[in-house]
């Protein structure tokens, strides 16, 4: 089940609903890191079952990372927690309260269509708060530029904001990027291959810049939590087509506006129609459109 992707470097993949939901696990002589925990149930049913097949004991587990405030990502906080009795788990400061309360998250993050006149079903929301697990503390948080050092193994901490404020990435000294879902193409997409649901992004300049600073970086391969892993030209061609959905989007909207004032919600189904279409999660992505409108008045 793990994939090793570069030398001591894991990808473990689940299955999340329609979507692949990846985990990462660097294996150094002094240590591992665990790179995101998953929904609630991730690190029992398929972390622990990975470790076993790669010989790792859970003590060897000494750093765990949340790549950013999503529940998808660190949901499996609380069962690593009890897994990995010995390990540090961190993330960045910005999204560290969102991370350690489902109320906080519940209200800032996904509760932000609300006010707007949007919401996710009722369905969802029982879905997504039971797979953000029991609320626990994290021990603290890892900031851009920390180096970790896993003994001849060493990633380095980049600070990738857009879909979240916080959001964070790994670089390791072959040219391997983990990124989780700092850049996110046109949308998620099932296993088929097919666009499913939108690229939430909260913060357009912030979003712009990590695609931007990725695109310089030109990393050998990139490594997202819902896409197939990518490596040398495709990296370049998903990070153009994640840039290019930011554009398309402002485009969209622009054309909408056009034709006069209009709500979020009203402008929601229209561009979906231009960008996507998104048959799963389309509400996703009046953040987005949020964030443009939010960007053009200069809030
Ligand atoms: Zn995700």
């Amino acid at each position: 089940m793990p994939v090793e992707i570069a030398p001591g470097v894991f990808r473990i993949e689940s299955r999340l609903g329609s979507r692949r939901l990846a985990q990462w696990l660097l294996r150094g002589s002094e240590g591992a890191l665990l790179l995101d925990t998953g929904v609630a149930g991730t690190v029992t049913e398929t972390v622990a079952p990975a470790l076993r097949e790669l010989g790792l004991a859970p003590e060897q587990v000494v750093e765990v990372i949340d790549s950013h405030a999503d529940v998808d990502h660190y949901g499996g906080n609380a069962e690593a927690r009890k897994l990995f009795g010995r390990a540090r788990l961190r993330a960045h400061p910005l999204d560290r309260p969102l991370i350690e309360s489902w109320e906080t998250i519940a209200a800032e993050r996904y509760g932000w269509y609300r006010a707007r006149g949007l919401d996710y079903p009722a369905e969802t929301w029982r879905w997504l708060e039971q797979a953000a697990g029991p609320d626990i503390p994290l021990d603290g948080v890892v900031e851009a530029g920390e180096r970790i050092d896993l003994g001849g193994l060493a990633a380095e901490v980049m600070h990738l904001p857009g879909h979240s404020r916080g959001h964070l990435g790994l670089l390791l000294g072959d040219g391997t990027a983990l990124i989780a879902d700092a850049a996110m193409g046109r949308g998620f997409l099932n296993l088929a291959g097919e666009l499913v649901s939108p690229p939430p992004y909260l913060d357009l300049a912030a979003y712009r810049a990590t695609i931007e600073r990725l695109r310089e970086l030109s990393p050998a391969r990139l490594e997202t939590a819902h896409f197939a892993p990518l490596a040398g030209a495709e990296v370049g061609r998903f990070l153009a087509r994640s840039a290019r959905l930011v554009d398309d989007l402002e485009a969209a909207i622009d054309r909408a506006l056009d034709d006069g004032p209009r709500t979020l919600k009203g402008l929601l189904p229209e561009c979906a129609a231009a960008v996507g279409p998104y048959p799963e999660m389309e509400v996703e992505l009046a953040r987005s459109i949020g964030a443009h409108l939010e960007a053009a008045l200069g809030e």
